[in-house]
């Protein structure tokens, strides 16, 4: 994992968002980052996604989000849209691997929006 990865894929993942939803979305910021608990991952900080985008364009998303998770090595257990709460903004996608105590927090969750400010693309359920 090299920062030229990282900004090979910010650009790479911001221009296929934007050739799919035909607006200049924009990807601010993309982050790796680890967590005092053990959870680890990446967040893409968007500007102009909508939760009307993820919905429509779910089915082509999801290959984006997985070839993201696949190009910076993440193994995701749940990849979520951070929304602002009481809008129709996407403040952020993160790709998480969680950690044995966070994991229960995002499994009792039920549907696509188990709070208000989450917006569950993927989730890799334990057997
Ligand atoms: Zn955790």
């Amino acid at each position: 994992m090299t920062t030229a990865e990282l900004l090979k894929n910010r650009a790479g993942f911001e221009d296929k968002l934007r050739k799919l939803i035909g607006r200049p979305i924009l990807l601010i910021e993309l982050d790796m980052f680890a967590l005092p608990c053990g959870c680890a991952g990446i967040t893409a900080n968007t500007r102009g996604l909508e939760v009307d985008d993820l919905e429509v364009f779910e089915p082509q998303i999801l290959p984006l989000l997985k070839e993201m998770a696949s190009n910076l090595d993440v193994k995701s257990t749940v990849t979520f849209a951070r929304l602002v709460p009481g809008s129709s903004i996407v403040a952020s996608l993160n790709w998480r691997v969680l950690c044995p105590r966070c994991y229960p927090e995002f499994a009792r969750g039920e549907g696509k929006t188990p709070r208000p400010d989450l917006y569950i693309l993927q989730f890799e359920r334990k057997k």
